[in-house]
């Protein structure tokens, strides 16, 4: 949820927003200049992956737990994660992801 890091766990982490780092070599540079205007110079994309334009702090939890992870839900999921209250927690404690979270975290 936007400004309400009550069910965040773990230390912050930098997630790739855009270009995660292992495919930046088959970026196809005329749609990404498109949306990102001076970065396609083949030699300029992998500084712009590993930009602020490009990263985003995340926990833990909301960067690859199971269950609850940027990596792990579809967009969809994860972007309505952001403005419906519980929705991790729902997600979580019904999959087998609940294995992953502390016990301290887990809905009662
Ligand atoms: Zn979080």
């Amino acid at each position: 949820m936007l400004d309400d890091f009550s069910d965040c766990h773990g230390q912050m982490e930098l997630h790739h927003s855009h270009i995660e780092f292992a495919i930046q070599n088959g970026v196809n540079l005329i749609h990404l200049e498109k949306f990102y205007p001076g970065v396609s110079n083949v030699n300029q994309v992998g500084a712009w992956t590993e930009s602020a334009e490009n990263l985003v702090w995340l926990c833990e939890r909301h960067h690859r737990d199971a269950g609850a992870g940027i990596h792990d839900l579809s967009a969809s999921d994860y972007e309505g994660t952001k403005f419906v209250d519980g929705l991790f927690s729902a997600v979580v404690v019904t999959t087998s992801a609940a294995l992953l979270v502390p016990e301290d975290d887990v809905p009662e």
